[in-house]
């Protein structure tokens, strides 16, 4: 594709302006195309932010869902390379197209369950499990494969995922970090607070 996604209100699609993909990282959830398993803009933000990309990286996203937090990677510098690993096919597939319109098309996509389809892949300076973390050997296999100085970040949603970053945690050290997002939203005339589903976050150097 020779369009640059970063000047893209150049261009017109119907007369009107097409979305300008902002440097400043946490990119809109509407930009990409998704079914819900989407890692939140404020929460991407947080997780980019941790994975701290450095010239010439390579991320691997396990669980990589819409293929989001690994395309934000690959927006942030054109020497980055991310594999996108997903065990849904049909998520796969989105990734692919998500990597394409949104002007990443090197995206490496890898369709299959982790810890299996890690097996032979180029080792990471940076991995994020946003899926899978809680089934046996997935954070295991990404504490062992990234590259000494590198970056591991898991998120959990659930407790049972929580409890293994927990055991993780006690085990090696690192940071932990909950976040529970409140968004302002309509009450009968007012205004109130909507609870996100609180997250936890690991963050690990190597
Ligand atoms: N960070 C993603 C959302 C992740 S949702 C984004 O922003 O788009 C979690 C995803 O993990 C789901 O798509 C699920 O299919 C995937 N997943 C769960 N277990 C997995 C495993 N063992 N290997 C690979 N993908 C897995």
């Amino acid at each position: 594709t020779d369009v640059d996604p970063l000047n893209l209100l150049a261009i017109t699609v119907a007369g009107e302006a097409a979305p300008v993909l902002h440097l400043g990282g946490g990119l809109p959830d509407d930009l990409f195309e998704h079914d819900g398993q989407i890692t939140k803009r404020e929460i991407r933000a947080l997780t980019l932010s941790a994975l701290a990309p450095r010239r010439g990286e390579c991320l691997w996203d396990i669980g990589a869902g819409a293929g989001s937090v690994a395309i934000e990677w690959l927006l942030a510098d054109a020497s980055l390379a991310a594999i996108a690993i997903e065990a849904v096919p049909e998520r796969a597939a989105r990734i692919g197209r998500n990597a394409a319109a949104l002007g990443v098309p090197h995206l490496r996509i890898v369709s299959g369950a982790a810890p299996a389809a890690l097996v032979g892949l180029p080792p990471p300076d940076a991995v994020f499990v946003g899926g899978g973390g809680g089934e046996e050997g997935v954070l295991e296999a990404a504490i062992f494969d990234l590259k000494p100085g590198g970056r591991l970040v898991a998120n959990a949603v659930t407790l049972e995922t929580e409890a293994r970053l927990l055991d993780l945690h006690a085990k090696h050290g690192g940071d932990l970090l909950r976040v529970a997002l409140g968004r302002a939203v309509p009450v009968k005339g007012m205004t109130g607070w909507r609870p996100a589903m609180p997250i936890t976050q690991w963050v690990w150097h190597k």
